[in-house]
Protein backbone atom coordinates (compact mmCIF):
# COMPACT_ATOMS: atom_id res chain seq x y z
CA UNK A 1 0.00 0.00 0.00
CA UNK A 2 1.21 3.43 -1.03
CA UNK A 3 0.38 5.96 1.61
CA UNK A 4 0.81 9.81 1.86
CA UNK A 5 1.48 11.24 5.33
CA UNK A 6 1.66 15.08 5.89
CA UNK A 7 3.87 15.38 9.29
CA UNK A 8 3.34 18.37 11.20
CA UNK A 9 6.77 18.01 13.37
CA UNK A 10 5.93 21.06 15.16
CA UNK A 11 7.83 23.08 18.14
CA UNK A 12 10.03 21.70 21.04
CA UNK A 13 10.07 17.96 21.04
CA UNK A 14 7.69 17.57 18.30
CA UNK A 15 10.86 16.89 15.51
CA UNK A 16 12.66 14.49 18.19
CA UNK A 17 9.50 12.63 18.74
CA UNK A 18 8.01 12.21 15.02
CA UNK A 19 11.73 11.39 14.08
CA UNK A 20 11.14 8.22 15.98
CA UNK A 21 7.35 7.33 14.56
CA UNK A 22 8.47 7.80 11.53
CA UNK A 23 11.31 5.16 12.48
CA UNK A 24 9.06 2.60 13.29
CA UNK A 25 6.69 3.37 10.25
CA UNK A 26 9.54 2.74 8.30
CA UNK A 27 10.52 -0.51 9.59
CA UNK A 28 6.24 -1.56 9.50
CA UNK A 29 7.10 -0.70 5.54
CA UNK A 30 9.83 -2.79 4.81
CA UNK A 31 8.39 -5.73 6.82
CA UNK A 32 4.67 -5.99 5.39
CA UNK A 33 5.75 -3.62 2.08
CA UNK A 34 4.10 -0.61 2.69
CA UNK A 35 5.65 2.57 1.18
CA UNK A 36 4.92 5.50 3.35
CA UNK A 37 5.73 8.88 1.69
CA UNK A 38 6.04 11.89 3.79
CA UNK A 39 5.44 15.54 3.15
CA UNK A 40 6.51 18.46 6.05
CA UNK A 41 3.94 20.69 6.65
CA UNK A 42 4.87 23.75 8.94
CA UNK A 43 2.32 24.69 11.63
CA UNK A 44 3.08 26.41 15.20
CA UNK A 45 5.86 27.96 16.24
CA UNK A 46 8.18 27.15 13.04
CA UNK A 47 5.94 28.61 10.86
CA UNK A 48 5.35 31.94 12.91
CA UNK A 49 9.27 31.91 12.34
CA UNK A 50 9.14 30.93 8.41
CA UNK A 51 6.10 32.92 7.57
CA UNK A 52 4.78 34.97 10.13
CA UNK A 53 1.58 32.71 10.68
CA UNK A 54 1.21 30.00 12.52
CA UNK A 55 -0.37 27.87 9.42
CA UNK A 56 -0.50 29.13 5.92
CA UNK A 57 -3.31 28.06 3.30
CA UNK A 58 -0.36 26.05 1.86
CA UNK A 59 0.35 24.06 4.72
CA UNK A 60 -4.04 23.56 5.20
CA UNK A 61 -3.47 22.37 1.04
CA UNK A 62 -0.84 19.89 1.69
CA UNK A 63 -2.80 18.86 4.98
CA UNK A 64 -6.41 17.98 2.91
CA UNK A 65 -4.34 16.17 -0.39
CA UNK A 66 -2.36 13.97 2.59
CA UNK A 67 -4.23 10.57 3.59
CA UNK A 68 -3.85 11.52 6.82
CA UNK A 69 -1.31 13.86 9.01
CA UNK A 70 0.99 12.58 12.00
CA UNK A 71 1.92 15.64 14.25
CA UNK A 72 4.41 15.83 17.01
CA UNK A 73 3.43 19.05 18.89
CA UNK A 74 3.30 23.48 18.98
CA UNK A 75 4.03 25.70 20.96
CA UNK A 76 6.64 26.93 23.00
CA UNK A 77 7.31 28.32 27.05
CA UNK A 78 3.84 29.88 27.02
CA UNK A 79 5.58 32.47 29.71
CA UNK A 80 9.02 33.25 27.62
CA UNK A 81 8.37 32.68 24.40
CA UNK A 82 7.74 35.83 21.54
CA UNK A 83 4.94 33.87 20.09
CA UNK A 84 2.85 34.62 23.01
CA UNK A 85 3.34 38.40 22.68
CA UNK A 86 1.44 37.73 19.45
CA UNK A 87 -2.40 38.54 18.59
CA UNK A 88 -4.74 35.53 19.98
CA UNK A 89 -4.90 34.35 16.36
CA UNK A 90 -1.18 34.64 15.54
CA UNK A 91 0.27 32.26 18.54
CA UNK A 92 1.22 28.36 18.05
CA UNK A 93 -2.22 26.88 19.29
CA UNK A 94 -4.57 28.92 16.64
CA UNK A 95 -2.63 27.16 13.74
CA UNK A 96 -4.29 24.21 15.15
CA UNK A 97 -7.92 25.25 15.41
CA UNK A 98 -7.88 26.46 12.10
CA UNK A 99 -6.12 22.69 10.92
CA UNK A 100 -9.22 21.21 12.95
CA UNK A 101 -11.75 23.25 11.46
CA UNK A 102 -10.13 22.85 8.04
CA UNK A 103 -10.29 19.04 8.13
CA UNK A 104 -13.72 18.93 9.70
CA UNK A 105 -12.19 16.88 12.60
CA UNK A 106 -15.74 16.44 14.69
CA UNK A 107 -14.62 12.84 16.13
CA UNK A 108 -11.28 12.67 18.75
CA UNK A 109 -10.26 9.10 19.95
CA UNK A 110 -8.55 8.91 23.04
CA UNK A 111 -7.55 5.36 24.38
CA UNK A 112 -6.54 5.33 27.44
CA UNK A 113 -4.19 1.47 28.18
CA UNK A 114 -2.86 0.87 31.48
CA UNK A 115 0.50 -1.46 30.86
CA UNK A 116 1.14 -4.09 33.32
CA UNK A 117 4.60 -2.90 33.44
CA UNK A 118 3.64 1.01 34.42
CA UNK A 119 1.03 -0.24 37.01
CA UNK A 120 2.85 1.35 39.72
CA UNK A 121 2.09 4.81 38.21
CA UNK A 122 -1.30 4.11 38.34
CA UNK A 123 -2.96 6.22 41.41
CA UNK A 124 -5.60 3.15 41.70
CA UNK A 125 -5.56 0.42 44.12
CA UNK A 126 -4.28 -2.49 42.98
CA UNK A 127 -7.27 -4.37 43.66
CA UNK A 128 -8.81 -2.32 41.07
CA UNK A 129 -6.24 -2.48 38.72
CA UNK A 130 -6.21 -5.99 38.18
CA UNK A 131 -4.45 -7.19 35.15
CA UNK A 132 -5.45 -4.08 33.85
CA UNK A 133 -7.44 -2.06 31.44
CA UNK A 134 -7.98 -0.67 27.82
CA UNK A 135 -10.72 1.85 27.06
CA UNK A 136 -11.17 4.24 24.29
CA UNK A 137 -12.54 7.37 24.59
CA UNK A 138 -14.99 9.13 21.38
CA UNK A 139 -15.57 12.63 22.21
CA UNK A 140 -18.02 14.58 19.84
CA UNK A 141 -14.82 17.53 19.16
CA UNK A 142 -17.21 20.49 17.11
CA UNK A 143 -20.59 20.75 18.60
CA UNK A 144 -22.34 21.00 22.48
CA UNK A 145 -21.44 23.60 24.93
CA UNK A 146 -18.35 24.72 23.57
CA UNK A 147 -20.03 25.91 20.33
CA UNK A 148 -23.18 27.00 21.42
CA UNK A 149 -24.15 30.55 21.27
CA UNK A 150 -23.24 32.44 24.65
CA UNK A 151 -23.65 35.72 26.04
CA UNK A 152 -22.82 37.94 29.63
CA UNK A 153 -25.52 40.42 30.15
CA UNK A 154 -27.78 42.18 33.09
CA UNK A 155 -30.52 40.57 33.43
CA UNK A 156 -32.79 42.67 36.20
CA UNK A 157 -29.76 44.49 37.59
CA UNK A 158 -27.71 41.17 37.96
CA UNK A 159 -25.10 39.71 35.95
CA UNK A 160 -25.88 36.70 33.85
CA UNK A 161 -24.27 34.04 31.67
CA UNK A 162 -25.64 31.87 29.54
CA UNK A 163 -24.15 29.27 27.01
CA UNK A 164 -26.19 26.61 24.89
CA UNK A 165 -25.70 23.22 24.40
CA UNK A 166 -27.35 21.78 21.08
CA UNK A 167 -26.88 19.23 19.31
CA UNK A 168 -28.79 18.18 15.52
CA UNK A 169 -29.13 14.00 15.14
CA UNK A 170 -26.72 14.36 12.35
CA UNK A 171 -24.39 15.68 14.44
CA UNK A 172 -24.89 12.78 16.39
CA UNK A 173 -25.79 10.18 13.83
CA UNK A 174 -21.40 10.14 12.64
CA UNK A 175 -20.05 10.24 15.70
CA UNK A 176 -21.99 7.53 17.00
CA UNK A 177 -21.48 5.70 13.79
CA UNK A 178 -17.75 6.28 14.31
CA UNK A 179 -17.93 5.14 17.62
CA UNK A 180 -19.47 1.63 16.85
CA UNK A 181 -17.19 1.60 13.80
CA UNK A 182 -14.55 1.57 16.68
CA UNK A 183 -15.76 -0.93 18.54
CA UNK A 184 -16.22 -2.98 15.82
CA UNK A 185 -12.20 -3.18 16.11
CA UNK A 186 -12.14 -3.79 19.32
CA UNK A 187 -14.41 -5.84 21.81
CA UNK A 188 -17.26 -4.49 20.06
CA UNK A 189 -18.99 -3.19 23.64
CA UNK A 190 -20.09 0.91 23.56
CA UNK A 191 -21.47 2.48 26.85
CA UNK A 192 -23.07 6.12 26.08
CA UNK A 193 -22.69 8.59 28.32
CA UNK A 194 -25.30 11.31 28.72
CA UNK A 195 -27.41 13.05 31.33
CA UNK A 196 -30.65 11.97 29.87
CA UNK A 197 -32.60 12.06 33.00
CA UNK A 198 -31.80 16.25 32.81
CA UNK A 199 -30.87 17.19 29.61
CA UNK A 200 -33.53 17.60 26.14
CA UNK A 201 -30.05 17.20 23.82
CA UNK A 202 -28.91 13.87 26.13
CA UNK A 203 -32.12 12.78 25.32
CA UNK A 204 -32.09 13.26 21.43
CA UNK A 205 -28.52 11.72 22.00
CA UNK A 206 -29.39 8.34 23.58
CA UNK A 207 -32.57 7.80 20.78
CA UNK A 208 -30.15 8.63 17.99
CA UNK A 209 -27.64 6.22 19.38
CA UNK A 210 -30.02 3.36 19.98
CA UNK A 211 -31.31 3.91 16.32
CA UNK A 212 -27.45 3.51 14.84
CA UNK A 213 -26.71 0.75 17.14
CA UNK A 214 -29.31 -1.26 15.64
CA UNK A 215 -26.83 -1.44 12.65
CA UNK A 216 -23.93 -3.14 14.58
CA UNK A 217 -25.90 -5.95 15.86
CA UNK A 218 -22.47 -7.52 17.22
CA UNK A 219 -21.99 -4.77 19.56
CA UNK A 220 -22.97 -4.44 23.28
CA UNK A 221 -23.98 -0.66 23.83
CA UNK A 222 -25.64 0.30 26.91
CA UNK A 223 -26.03 4.14 28.37
CA UNK A 224 -24.82 5.57 31.47
CA UNK A 225 -25.35 8.78 32.92
CA UNK A 226 -21.83 11.10 33.21
CA UNK A 227 -21.86 11.44 36.79
CA UNK A 228 -21.79 7.64 36.95
CA UNK A 229 -19.24 7.17 34.51
CA UNK A 230 -17.30 9.57 36.48
CA UNK A 231 -17.29 7.21 39.39
CA UNK A 232 -17.02 3.89 37.23
CA UNK A 233 -13.82 5.26 35.58
CA UNK A 234 -12.34 4.79 39.03
CA UNK A 235 -14.20 1.83 40.81
CA UNK A 236 -14.17 -0.12 38.01
CA UNK A 237 -12.37 0.71 34.95
CA UNK A 238 -11.99 -2.54 33.28
CA UNK A 239 -15.62 -2.51 32.17
CA UNK A 240 -14.93 -0.16 29.55
CA UNK A 241 -14.13 -0.42 26.05
CA UNK A 242 -15.38 3.00 23.49
CA UNK A 243 -17.12 5.33 25.80
CA UNK A 244 -18.99 7.34 23.29
CA UNK A 245 -19.51 10.88 24.82
CA UNK A 246 -20.53 14.70 23.71
CA UNK A 247 -17.92 17.54 23.91
CA UNK A 248 -17.76 18.60 27.37
CA UNK A 249 -18.52 15.31 29.21
CA UNK A 250 -15.97 13.75 27.01
CA UNK A 251 -13.28 16.61 27.50
CA UNK A 252 -13.85 16.08 31.19
CA UNK A 253 -14.09 12.12 31.17
CA UNK A 254 -10.59 11.69 28.67
CA UNK A 255 -8.45 13.09 31.26
CA UNK A 256 -10.14 11.87 34.01
CA UNK A 257 -9.37 8.29 32.06
CA UNK A 258 -5.92 9.37 30.95
CA UNK A 259 -4.99 10.12 34.56
CA UNK A 260 -5.50 6.62 35.98
CA UNK A 261 -3.13 5.00 33.37
CA UNK A 262 0.25 7.40 34.34
CA UNK A 263 2.45 9.00 32.01
CA UNK A 264 1.07 11.36 29.00
CA UNK A 265 4.40 10.84 27.80
CA UNK A 266 2.35 7.54 26.30
CA UNK A 267 -1.02 8.85 25.75
CA UNK A 268 -1.89 9.13 21.76
CA UNK A 269 -4.94 10.57 19.92
CA UNK A 270 -6.64 10.65 16.85
CA UNK A 271 -9.05 13.32 15.41
CA UNK A 272 -10.79 11.72 12.86
CA UNK A 273 -13.61 13.21 10.34
CA UNK A 274 -15.88 11.38 7.67
CA UNK A 275 -13.97 9.89 5.73
CA UNK A 276 -11.01 7.52 6.25
CA UNK A 277 -8.35 10.87 7.17
CA UNK A 278 -7.09 11.65 10.47
CA UNK A 279 -4.77 13.63 12.37
CA UNK A 280 -3.04 11.73 14.62
CA UNK A 281 -1.18 12.84 17.67
CA UNK A 282 0.31 12.48 21.23
CA UNK A 283 -1.81 13.69 24.33
CA UNK A 284 0.90 15.66 25.50
CA UNK A 285 2.59 19.07 24.36
CA UNK A 286 5.75 20.57 23.47
CA UNK A 287 7.00 19.97 26.58
CA UNK A 288 9.92 23.05 26.27
CA UNK A 289 11.51 22.17 29.12
CA UNK A 290 13.24 18.99 27.90
CA UNK A 291 13.59 19.89 24.48
CA UNK A 292 16.87 19.14 22.84
CA UNK A 293 18.11 16.79 25.78
CA UNK A 294 17.24 13.81 23.39
CA UNK A 295 15.47 12.57 26.82
CA UNK A 296 11.29 12.69 25.81
CA UNK A 297 9.28 9.71 25.50
CA UNK A 298 8.65 8.67 21.47
CA UNK A 299 5.75 6.23 22.85
CA UNK A 300 2.71 8.30 22.69
CA UNK A 301 3.62 9.39 19.07
CA UNK A 302 4.37 6.06 18.18
CA UNK A 303 1.21 4.63 19.12
CA UNK A 304 -0.53 7.44 17.25
CA UNK A 305 1.22 6.31 14.23
CA UNK A 306 -0.16 2.60 15.26
CA UNK A 307 -3.46 4.28 15.21
CA UNK A 308 -3.41 6.22 12.14
CA UNK A 309 -2.50 2.60 10.12
CA UNK A 310 -5.86 1.20 12.21
CA UNK A 311 -8.34 3.85 11.72
CA UNK A 312 -7.00 5.87 8.20
CA UNK A 313 -5.45 2.53 6.19
CA UNK A 314 -6.84 -0.40 8.21
CA UNK A 315 -3.92 -1.72 8.46
CA UNK A 316 -4.63 -3.61 11.71
CA UNK A 317 -1.88 -6.15 11.61
CA UNK A 318 0.67 -3.48 11.23
CA UNK A 319 -0.85 -1.35 14.62
CA UNK A 320 -0.89 -4.95 16.48
CA UNK A 321 3.03 -5.27 15.45
CA UNK A 322 3.51 -1.75 16.26
CA UNK A 323 1.43 -2.01 19.80
CA UNK A 324 3.40 -5.42 20.71
CA UNK A 325 6.81 -4.08 20.20
CA UNK A 326 6.16 -1.14 22.70
CA UNK A 327 4.58 -3.47 25.30
CA UNK A 328 7.82 -5.70 24.49
CA UNK A 329 10.26 -3.30 25.17
CA UNK A 330 8.87 -2.09 28.45
CA UNK A 331 8.59 -5.68 29.25
CA UNK A 332 12.69 -5.54 28.90
CA UNK A 333 12.44 -3.06 30.93
CA UNK A 334 13.55 0.13 28.58
CA UNK A 335 12.36 2.95 29.86
CA UNK A 336 12.83 7.06 29.03
CA UNK A 337 13.31 9.42 32.16
CA UNK A 338 9.73 10.31 32.34
CA UNK A 339 8.42 6.44 32.98
CA UNK A 340 11.03 5.28 35.00
CA UNK A 341 10.06 3.82 38.47
CA UNK A 342 9.16 6.54 41.12
CA UNK A 343 11.80 6.60 44.67
CA UNK A 344 11.58 3.60 46.92
CA UNK A 345 10.60 1.73 43.80
CA UNK A 346 12.80 -1.20 42.18
CA UNK A 347 15.01 -0.31 39.43
CA UNK A 348 16.08 -4.04 38.89
CA UNK A 349 16.12 -4.98 35.23
CA UNK A 350 15.59 -1.40 34.63
CA UNK A 351 17.49 0.29 31.59
CA UNK A 352 17.05 4.28 30.87
CA UNK A 353 17.01 4.79 27.60
CA UNK A 354 16.62 8.55 25.48
CA UNK A 355 14.28 9.26 22.36
CA UNK A 356 16.21 7.79 20.15
CA UNK A 357 16.92 4.56 21.48
CA UNK A 358 13.40 4.25 22.11
CA UNK A 359 12.30 4.26 18.67
CA UNK A 360 15.56 2.23 17.69
CA UNK A 361 14.19 -0.60 20.61
CA UNK A 362 10.58 -0.23 19.42
CA UNK A 363 11.59 -0.42 15.06
CA UNK A 364 13.78 -3.46 15.88
CA UNK A 365 11.19 -5.62 17.75
CA UNK A 366 8.25 -4.64 14.93
P1 LIG B 1 3.43 19.66 28.03
O1 LIG B 1 2.56 18.49 27.81
O2 LIG B 1 4.25 20.11 26.90
O3 LIG B 1 4.39 19.36 29.28
C1 LIG B 1 3.91 19.01 30.59
C2 LIG B 1 4.98 18.16 31.29
O4 LIG B 1 4.98 16.86 30.71
C3 LIG B 1 6.39 18.72 31.14
O5 LIG B 1 7.11 18.50 32.32
C4 LIG B 1 6.98 17.89 30.02
O6 LIG B 1 8.38 17.77 30.10
C5 LIG B 1 6.27 16.55 30.20
N1 LIG B 1 6.11 15.84 28.92
C6 LIG B 1 5.23 16.11 27.93
N2 LIG B 1 5.39 15.26 26.89
C7 LIG B 1 6.41 14.45 27.25
C8 LIG B 1 7.08 13.38 26.60
N3 LIG B 1 6.74 12.96 25.37
N4 LIG B 1 8.10 12.78 27.25
C9 LIG B 1 8.45 13.15 28.49
N5 LIG B 1 7.87 14.16 29.16
C10 LIG B 1 6.87 14.80 28.53
O7 LIG B 1 2.48 20.84 28.57
P2 LIG B 1 2.80 22.37 28.82
O8 LIG B 1 4.17 22.54 29.43
O9 LIG B 1 1.61 22.88 29.55
O10 LIG B 1 2.78 23.04 27.38
C11 LIG B 1 3.95 23.31 26.62
C12 LIG B 1 3.54 23.84 25.26
O11 LIG B 1 2.87 22.82 24.54
C13 LIG B 1 2.59 25.04 25.32
O12 LIG B 1 2.95 25.96 24.33
C14 LIG B 1 1.23 24.42 25.02
O13 LIG B 1 0.33 25.35 24.46
C15 LIG B 1 1.63 23.36 24.02
N6 LIG B 1 0.66 22.25 23.85
C16 LIG B 1 0.52 21.79 22.59
C17 LIG B 1 -0.34 20.72 22.36
C18 LIG B 1 -0.46 20.20 20.96
O14 LIG B 1 0.44 20.40 20.17
N7 LIG B 1 -1.56 19.55 20.62
C19 LIG B 1 -1.02 20.12 23.42
C20 LIG B 1 -0.81 20.60 24.71
C21 LIG B 1 0.03 21.68 24.92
Amino acid sequence: MDCNIGVISGDGIGPEIVAEAKKVLDRVGSKYGHKFNYTEILMGGCSIDATGVPLTDEAIETALNSDAVLMGSIGGNTATSPWYKLAPELRPEAGLLKLRKALNLFANLRPAYLYEELAAACPLRADIIGDGFDMMIMRELTGGLYFGARETKEVDGVMTATDTLTYNEEEIRRIAKRGFDIAMKRRKKVTSVDKANVLDSSRLWRMVVEEVATDYPEVKYEHMLVDNCAMQLVKDPKQFDVILTENMFGDILSDEASMVTGSIGMLSSASLNDTKFGLYEPSGGSAPDIAGKGIANPIATILSAAMMLRYSFDLDKEADAIEAAVKQVLKEGYRTIDIMPQPGESIEGITQVGTAQMGDLIAERV
